[in-house]
């Protein structure tokens, strides 16, 4: 076994084992982050069974869509958005994770095409409350997220988050917490919502262990990033 297959294996066994220890009963789905991974890394977790990889950056992605348009990949973009970069973003990604503000919603709808499967789009809140921080603030989200949920060419289908890192599972498990809360008091609105894509490499078990329907995990598949 190749070094990504072992890891994507026990990765798999882990995601398994930390539904099983919090009694998660929702699905678990990973998200392959492959920013500042080749082509090559890619065709390899593909190999293996890997079917759904997130990128960060506009070009690095476009660039190794085309080496791997042999591929049947779903690609979600995760990164942060400019407004100059809604238009290909539309056309080249199935999701998109890291949608911060109303504004861009609104392009990503105008460029994608009505005859494409809408986009999957998931809302991206700031729980860190630091305004420097992107992602829609708790306390405007309700408002945000009922203005996207009306946009025709996308389909809400949940919130994205990225704490402040931390090694602390306390830590972890309350900024968690906070985007569980959020996600609640939508569905309590009625939105229907069925996504809650929070944890990473260093911190997916407590995700679960809180909700997380999608883990976008980078380095413990991939190894260390250049
Ligand atoms: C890089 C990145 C990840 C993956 O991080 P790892 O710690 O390598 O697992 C997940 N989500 C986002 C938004 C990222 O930018």
């Amino acid at each position: 076994m190749t070094s990504i297959s072992y890891r994507l294996q026990a990765i798999l066994s882990t995601i398994q084992a930390a539904r099983q220890i919090a009694h998660a009963n929702q699905a678990v789905q990973l998200l392959a982050v492959s920013k500042a991974q080749s082509a090559a890394a890619i065709r390899e977790a593909y190999a293996v069974g890997q079917r759904k990889f997130g990128e960060n950056y506009l070009q690095e992605a476009l660039d190794k869509q085309v080496q791997l348009s042999d591929l049947t990949i779903q690609w979600h973009f995760i990164g942060p958005i400019q407004s100059n970069k809604t238009q290909a973003i539309a056309q080249h990604f199935d999701w998109v994770h890291s949608v911060d503000r109303l504004k861009i919603a609104q392009r990503l709808s105008d460029a994608r095409s009505s005859n494409s499967q809408p986009l999957q789009i998931c809302v991206q809140v700031n729980i860190s409350n630091e305004a420097s921080k992107s992602g829609v603030l708790p306390a405007d989200l309700a408002n945000t997220v009922a203005d996207i949920a009306k946009l025709p060419n996308l389909q809400l289908r949940g919130l994205m988050a990225i704490p402040a890192p931390s090694q602390d599972p306390n830590v972890q498990r309350q900024q968690f917490k906070q985007v569980r809360q959020c996600y609640d008091n939508l569905l309590a609105e009625g939105f229907a919502l069925d996504t809650l894509s929070i944890g990473m490499s260093d911190d997916y078990a407590v995700a679960i262990e809180q909700g997380a329907t999608i883990v976008r995990i980078g380095s413990a598949l991939f190894g260390a990033r250049n």
